[in-house]
This record gives C-alpha cells, structure tokens and sequence, in this order.
C-alpha cells in the first residue's frame, strides 16, 4: 500500500513538472534560438568583433539576415546607419523598424539597443586572445534581436519601435552617439530608449533579476515593474558609482533628446568575472536565465509601448 502511494505521489510529481516546463516552453521567445546566436557572434571566427574588422562584418551580415529572414525592415534605405572614425574606420549601426499599429501612437517611437561590437583581443590566457565578447555583448545584442522577431509575429506594438544594434560603443559609445545626432536632425518624437546590457548571467536569488541604470532620473524602472507585475528592475549601488548611466549606448539618446534613456544590465560585478577578458565566451552563459530574463521583459516593454499617453517620465 505505502509503496503504491509512493508511486501515485511521484507520478503526480513528474505531471507536475511535466506541466512546468511546458509552461517554459510555451514562452514566445526560445532557449535553443537565442543560444545558436549568441554561439554564432561570440565564436571565435568573429574574432571579438572589433569596429572596423573582418569578424564585426560577419556580425553585421547575420543580425542583417536575422531581420529580414523575420521581415523587419530596414529604418533607413539599408539596415545599416554609417559612419566615419578616426583612422578611416567605418562603423555600422544595424537599424530594423516595426511600425507602430495605432494611426495616432505609431508616430511616437521606443528604441531597443545592445552593442553587438566588442574589444578583438584581451591579455592571452593559455594562448587565447580572442575576446568573444558573448556577456559584453552578444547578449544584449540577441535580446534585441529576438524582440524584433516578437514584435513582427504579434504586431503587438501601438508605436513604433527601432531595434538597434551598434558599433564602436567599445571606442566611446561612437555608434549610439552617431545614431542619436542622425534622429534627432531628423525630428524623431522618441519616448524612451533602453539599451541591454550584460544579462547572460544571473544575479543572486535574493535580488531583482536585473537592475537599470540612472535609476533616480525617472520612473522608468517602476513604471517596468508595473507594467512587468513583478519586481524586475531594481536599483544597484555600484551602477550609480561607476555611474554606468553614462557608459553605455543609452546615454547619447539622453544627451540628443533628453528622454527617458537607461540601461538594463543583470551583471553586477560579483556574478561574472570575465568582463572583457578571452573566457567571455559562449560556455560561460546561462541560457535558461537569459531566456527567462527575455521572455519576462515582454509584458513589461509591451506596457510601455502600448501605455495611452507617455507614462515614463523624467523627474525633473
Ligand atoms: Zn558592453
């Protein structure tokens, strides 16, 4: 008798995890697609995708066929946003567009971001020099990916919405800077812009799954919370030492259109130590974290696309 109820009670247990990780699998945006891009731009035949290389171009090419494989269209006549560097390098922006589905909302404008070039090579670690840049940021760069493919399936978004990939944010943030200038000549009437950064890695149990970076400067992260019904986003000590709100691509689109524009990052200095270093590679992230991480922002960037009026506000 004991013994059959033993069994009764682990067969419930495995329906049980049966129905769980069914429920994983049913999230829009899969494990399996996001880890074979992440393999792909942080392999070493990208060669740490440096602005100006033959690795970044390979780079380029994929997220390139990546979106019009997903139908997302090019924002300008190409994907590609040029720009000039010192020394006669060339960068590119990677630039898809989903138009918004409301007469009225589609006029105003999210920007989603992550820089998908990285350093080319670190200090050698037993002959290895290439810095894969897979965390740093391949990862940022596949959430934005995804999300466009998302966003082209469901048709989900009353505004518009640009899906932005850059180059040369490790020489200075010389793509978003470029980028934001071009949009603002252009009189683009942007709501917010967020730029992922580093969320390969998960953060301690105990803490919120990721931070955002100028956490003070409006209500973005709270009003993502809202929008999310959880705590996603919290506030990290550290990125407001290290003033991380100024280092990454999002700041050029506060400085150009003083709007709402942050960075979402799950690497708090204590959960990963490969930043820019050769063992920044592909084995070194967490797939079902970043998958989870991934599929939980949708309700959250939907809230803000889709609010009636531009909920997310400076404080000032
Ligand atoms: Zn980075």
């Amino acid at each position: 008798m004991v013994k059959t109820k033993i069994n009764v009670l682990l067969v419930l247990l495995i329906s049980l995890s049966g129905i769980a990780q069914n429920n994983n699998s049913d999230a829009p945006i899969k494990l399996k697609s996001i880890k074979k891009s992440v393999h792909h731009l942080a392999s070493d035949a990208l060669e740490g995708r440096k602005t100006g290389t033959a690795g970044i171009e390979k780079a380029a090419v994929y997220i390139e066929k990546f979106f019009k494989k997903n139908n997302i269209k090019p924002y300008f006549k190409t994907y590609r946003d040029t720009f000039n560097i010192e020394g006669g390098i060339i960068g590119y922006n990677i630039v898809g567009y989903i138009e918004g589905n409301d007469s009225k909302l589609k006029n105003e404008f999210v920007i989603l971001g992550g820089h998908y070039d990285h350093i080319g090579t670190a200090p050698a670690v037993e002959g290895d020099v290439i810095a894969n840049g897979a965390n740093d940021d391949a990862s940022g760069t596949v959430a934005v990916m995804e999300w466009a493919k998302y966003f082209n399936e469901t048709k989900s978004n009353k505004r518009s919405i640009l899906f932005t990939l850059y180059a040369a944010e490790e020489m200075g943030l010389l793509g978003s800077t470029h980028l934001a200038q071009r949009l603002k000549a252009e009189n683009l009437d942007l709501y917010t812009m967020i730029n992922f950064e580093m969320i390969g890695v998960p953060r301690n149990p105990d803490q919120s799954m990721a931070y955002i970076t100028g956490y003070d400067l409006s209500n973005m992260g709270e009003k993502l919370n809202v929008y999310a019904e959880q705590k996603l986003l919290g506030y990290l000590e550290k990125a407001k030492a290290y003033n991380l709100f100024k280092r990454s691509d999002n700041y050029p689109f506060y400085q150009a259109f003083h709007v709402p524009a942050q960075a979402i990052s799950t690497f708090d200095f204590a959960n990963f130590e490969y930043y820019h270093h050769v063992d920044d590679e592909p084995d070194k992230i967490d797939y079902q974290h970043m998958t989870s991480f991934i599929n939980k922002m949708i309700p959250a960037l939907e809230g803000m696309i889709n609010a009636p009026t531009k909920e997310i506000k400076l404080h000032e």
